[in-house]
């Protein structure tokens, strides 16, 4: 058994917790990895690289969310926060997933 960190109510055992993000940042990743313009010498290869995951090692950066805070909490409390979340986000596709 745990105790909710947002109302505080001990939630019995056997219960799943849930984790729900309370806090994030955005932030921008750096592009990283292989190929393109490494600025460590002597990593780029001509041509498509083959045998290398590029996909894999490769992170072209961009922009994100970072966690800054999450807490463990009850599911009721995880279902008021996912339907605060689904308030929000208004530019979701619809049923694009
Ligand atoms: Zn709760």
């Amino acid at each position: 058994m745990f105790r909710c960190e947002l109302c505080q109510s001990v939630v019995p055992a056997g219960t799943r917790s849930s984790k729900v993000i309370l806090v994030t940042r955005d932030k921008t990743y750096d592009e990283r990895g292989g190929g393109g313009f490494a600025s460590r010498g002597g990593f780029r290869k001509r041509g498509p690289s083959r045998g290398a995951s590029p996909k894999k090692d490769y992170d072209k950066g961009g922009e994100g969310q970072e966690i800054v805070r999450e807490a463990s909490v009850c599911p009721k409390c995880a279902a008021e926060h996912k339907r605060q979340l689904d308030l929000e986000s208004t530019d979701t596709n619809e049923g694009a997933e």
